[in-house]
């Protein structure tokens, strides 16, 4: 286990000055204030979500540790706040210049911080109140841009602080929730080690995510304390892994696509969706089913892959996937224009030497496929969503088939469905055995 706040400093080359995580690190709160910013004023940037912990309202506790602060609440756009221009625009106004601001929140009051941090120059010192994603330990923030989802540079936290009487006191659906996106690493690297594979991104970097894979072993032990470590240690060196790769590729496979395409069809249909980590874990699941099912009883392993072409009605598959949930034909230009880039890639690339090293390379890649029951039971041990139809909204049968046969066609990295698409086996059938594989797990619908 590498130490965090070294590895930290290095990978950021010192814009992430110190990273606490332990039984105490909220303690260390007054003195990185100091060291950030020793006078000038403060701003405690939050939501209007109630925290506790310590047996006090934490932004009580905060307040004390930070001194005179002035307070911005960030208001929810629906059920939660949504990261869109607007909300950007009017944050950064509220919070104008000040010496230092304090992001106390999850996922998205730290991403709004860290591009107030970008936009204004401001230092700012993230108070991590739930491990429920992995993207606090990172300079990068996940934005939406004309109704899509999309993963943006911003800057790092000066400071990050994980304390575990904070994280315990956490929503348990939040941490659950982290629990799904920890798990993605069963399914994302074997996505990341194929596009490597076929020069589609690279190179692949087994020490990248051996971290992260030896942090999950112990997301299930009996013992609370292990556990929660091990989930507080595999984000935290997810966020620090998608730095040091200057891509989410590592940790972002066809699992995280899936819980993007979710997302994406909830806005559009202006309904709710649930936390981005709950749809990874259920995701995952199917994921690692899939590549089992594929792997048993498709052709795509076999096949000569320097010869394959995507099909010639791609960009009538794409513009179609995407009018069904936004007919003004936006959307469909936007994730054409990503996965066009795909193709143009994958047109370019000389992969005449892949047909001999395939044997190998399919050894290795299937190194990184997890087990879909173990990331079933693991969802299981932390009472997390292991099925689409315990996410809250659910996920019915029509919405999961079509969420998954529109993998391949949303954005520009390359995946397993790519290929099963360019094969001609990325079907209904194929979804559906990959479901009933999955359900087998304990997961699927
Ligand atoms: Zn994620």
């Amino acid at each position: 286990m590498p130490d965090l706040d070294s590895l930290a400093r290095e990978v950021s080359g010192g814009a992430l000055g110190r990273l606490a995580s332990g039984p105490a690190a909220l303690d260390e709160l007054p003195v990185q204030c100091r060291r950030l910013a020793p006078s000038g004023e403060r701003v405690l940037l939050t939501d209007a979500a109630a925290k506790f912990a310590g047996g006090r309202a934490l932004l009580d506790w905060v307040n004390d540790l930070v001194g005179d602060a002035r307070r911005v609440t960030v208001a929810p756009t629906h059920a939660q706040v949504t990261l869109d221009e607007q909300t950007i625009e009017a944050t950064l106004a509220e919070v104008g210049s000040p010496a230092l601001i304090v992001s106390v929140g999850s996922g998205t009051i730290t991403d709004l911080g860290k591009v107030l941090a970008a936009r204004s120059g401001v230092p700012l010192v993230a108070v991590q109140t739930a491990a429920s994603v992995n993207g606090f330990s990172d300079p990068l923030s996940v934005l939406v841009i004309g109704g899509a989802k999309r993963t943006k540079a911003s800057s790092w936290p000066s400071a990050l602080l994980i304390d575990e009487r904070v994280i315990d006191e956490a929503p348990a659906r939040l941490n659950r929730s982290g629990v799904g996106d920890a798990i993605a690493i069963w399914s994302a690297p074997a996505d990341w080690y194929l596009a490597c594979r076929l020069g589609l991104d690279g190179p692949f970097d087994d020490a990248v995510v051996r971290p992260v894979l030896d942090a999950v072993e112990h997301l299930a032990d009996p013992d609370h304390d292990i556990a929660r470590t091990a989930l507080i240690d595999s984000l935290t060196l997810g966020g620090l892994v998608i730095g040091v790769a200057d891509s989410t590729a590592p940790l972002s496979g066809s699992e995280h696509l899936v819980s993007h395409i979710l997302d994406m069809a909830a806005m559009a249909r202006g309904a709710e969706h649930d936390l981005h980590g709950a749809q990874v874990g259920v995701a995952t699941v199917v994921c690692t089913a899939l590549w089992e099912e594929v792997q048993q009883t498709c052709r795509i392993f076999d096949l000569p892959w320097s010869e394959l072409r995507y099909p010639g009605d791609l960009e009538r598959r794409v513009r179609h996937t995407w009018a069904s949930i936004d007919r003004s034909g936006a959307l469909g230009q936007e994730c054409w224009t990503a996965v066009e880039r795909k193709v143009v890639t994958w047109n370019a690339t000389d992969r005449s030497g892949c047909d001999a090293a395939r044997p190998d390379l399919v050894e290795s890649l299937f190194g990184y496929v997890g087990d879909p029951t173990r990331s079933a039971a693991t969802l299981r041990h932390w009472g997390a969503a292991t099925r689409f139809s315990d996410l809250t909204p659910a996920v019915d049968r029509d919405d999961l088939s079509w969420t998954l046969l529109a993998l391949p066609y949303m954005r520009d990295r390359l995946t397993l469905p790519d290929l099963l698409v360019m094969s001609g086996e990325w079907t209904p059938e194929l979804i559906e055995r990959t479901l009933q594989r999955a359900a087998a797990a304990g997961g699927g619908l």
